[in-house]
């Protein structure tokens, strides 16, 4: 009901609120639900508000009150509007993104940039803790599944949680390498431990991974293959499976070389052999390099070329790395305490080098068996360094400045530029073996085993020749100012037993009838 409080009125309750308020009069007018509305102090001296006034504040109201709640509805039916569409493309249990706007995101980033990777998660063994401790306690494990997941991924990552305990997300400008990283680092984060309702459990999950543009430029297609990669990561338990073409990659024969190969890592059945390396000055050996040898009950001896590539794109590479560098250095360690002061040499790939864990991991291998740093190289292949080379970079001069030797390994096969060469932390320049065996039969080969060898001198760098296997080409290689061979001119890689043997047996210049020596005789 609107209200006219005149000035002077006799009404007594108005003239009580009107001077609590401080007013000399008033009209007020109801506006709905939203309020009143109040004219006051009407101006003039003798005028005050009148039934006419009230009229029109009266009718000002209604319109305001069509006007305001007119409004309300708008604003209502935005938020509703807002909230479906949230509904539409979240999942109300993780509050991540949907399957449709998981498609929607990644369809735009392949618009814009073209290269990016896809992974898809799904937990191991997720329905025992369903069926064991119920499916609210798997709602609380999906709901910290996808707090760990927006926690560890950047934050332009879409994640989506596409049902289930399948999980996807996508990294763009990523491609495989980057993907694995990522994969691992996912990974790592579900396992930290977690405590649900008093109870320690261990969450795992396989990860699959495709990347566009190579693998399909649909999110639909990539979401299938990234699927395809999940299973054959989760079938191998290998953790994260790279998406591949070929389907020899899923072949029943190569999934059994996986598992063998797990298998083969965590029993010790990979072993090393070691092979000398002497200054072509004097033949005093200065080191050995270690190599890995896989002798297959059935299918006999597997060349690290082939099995290392195999580790490198099942997850195993971590394992694998571990298990050489561990057995290299306690040899080492074994041999100086015998009073023979060797350096060893492992070689690491381009994932090896790019596990964030790897220099901890050196660190404390070479703290746990007592091998100076100084008696450790790693040997990284010039085409590794080149893939990413900042990192590369980075990770080479963490190792420069606890005093680890560094080796850029095949050096000639990947096409950098000698200048970069002077950018690299590197002591080491190895020299690849095809070089050094084209010295004799071409000029080419000479020349650029004669330009790397002056390079070296002049960057201050100890230059090696690998596959050195006469003797006219250990002295042209003396005879350049190269500073180390290896190869069967010197001895083939040997057991660690064989090799201290063989050094016994050294006098410092290479002996023609040890060349009868060869590998295969000294298999187990
Ligand atoms: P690489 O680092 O260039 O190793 C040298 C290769 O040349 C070895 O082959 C060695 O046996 C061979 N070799 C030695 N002397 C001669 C010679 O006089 N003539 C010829 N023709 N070859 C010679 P291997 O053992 O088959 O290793 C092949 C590659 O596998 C290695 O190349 C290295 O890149 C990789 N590899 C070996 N062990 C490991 C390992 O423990 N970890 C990793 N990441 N890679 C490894
Ligand atoms: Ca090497
Ligand atoms: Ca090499």
């Amino acid at each position: 009901m609107p209200l006219l409080a005149p000035r002077g009125t006799r009404d007594a309750r108005l003239r009580a609120a009107l001077a609590a308020a401080g007013l000399r009069d008033a009209i007020i007018a109801p506006l709905g639900e939203s309020g009143t509305l109040l004219a006051a102090d009407r101006l003039g001296d003798v005028d005050t508000f009148d039934a006419h006034d009230l009229a029109v504040l009266a009718s000002l109201a209604n319109h305001a009150v069509v006007a305001l709640s007119n409004g309300r509805l708008a604003d209502r039916l935005r938020n509703q509007a807002a909230e479906r569409e949230h509904e539409a493309l979240h999942d109300a249990l993780t509050g991540l993104s949907n399957r449709r706007a998981f498609h929607d995101a990644v369809a735009g980033s392949l618009a814009g940039r073209g290269r990016l990777a896809v992974l898809l998660l799904d937990l191991d063994r997720f329905k025992e803790i369903n069926d064991t401790l119920g499916h609210d306690s798997g709602d609380l494990v999906l709901q910290e599944v996808g707090r760990r997941l927006q926690a560890t991924l950047p934050a332009d990552a879409p994640v989506a949680r596409l049902g289930g305990d399948e999980f996807a997300f996508a990294l763009p400008g990523a491609g495989a390498e980057a993907a694995l990283r990522a994969a691992a680092e996912v990974r790592a984060a579900l396992a930290a431990p977690y405590t649900l309702r008093g109870l320690p459990l261990q969450v795992d999950g396989s990860i699959g991974i495709a990347v566009a543009p190579g693998d399909g430029q649909d999110p639909e297609v990539l979401l299938q293959r990234a699927d395809v990669a999940m299973y054959a990561a989760k079938r191998a338990r290998t953790g994260a499976e790279v998406y591949a073409a070929d389907r020899d990659q899923y072949s029943p024969g190569r999934l059994a070389l996986v598992a063998e190969l797990r298998e083969a890592i965590a029993t010790g059945a990979l072993i090393l052999h070691y092979q000398p390396k002497a200054a072509l000055a004097d033949g005093r050996v200065v080191g050995v390099e270690a190599l890995v040898r896989w002798y297959h009950p059935m299918r006999g001896p597997i060349p690290p070329d082939e099995f290392v590539p195999v580790a490198e794109h099942t997850g195993l590479m971590r394992p694998l790395t571990l298990h050489v560098l561990e057995t290299a250095i306690r040899q080492g360690a074994a041999w100086h305490a015998a009073g023979l002061d060797l350096g060893v040499a492992v070689n690491l790939s381009a994932r090896g080098l790019a596990d964030p864990a790897l220099v901890d991991d050196v660190v404390r291998l070479l703290g746990a068996h007592g091998l100076p740093p100084a008696s450790l190289t790693l040997e990284i292949t010039e085409s590794d360094i080149l893939d990413e080379p900042e990192r590369a970079i980075a990770v080479l001069d963490q190792l420069a400045r606890l005093g680890i030797h560094r080796s850029v390994d095949d050096f000639g096969t990947g096409y950098s530029s000698l200048s970069y060469l002077n950018r690299l932390p590197v002591d080491e320049i190895k020299i690849d073996k095809s070089f050094v065996q084209a010295m004799r039969s071409s000029r080419s080969g000479g020349a650029i085993v004669t330009t790397v060898a002056d390079l070296g001198r002049r960057l201050g760098k100890r230059v090696v020749a690998e596959g050195v296997e006469d003797a006219e080409t250990w002295d042209a290689l003396r005879d350049l100012g190269c500073d180390i061979a290896q190869g069967y001119f010197l001895s083939p890689p040997l057991p660690a037993e064989q090799l201290t043997a063989w050094l016994r047996a050294w006098t410092g210049r290479p002996a023609p009838d040890l060349l009868a020596v060869s590998e295969s005789s000294h298999r187990p």
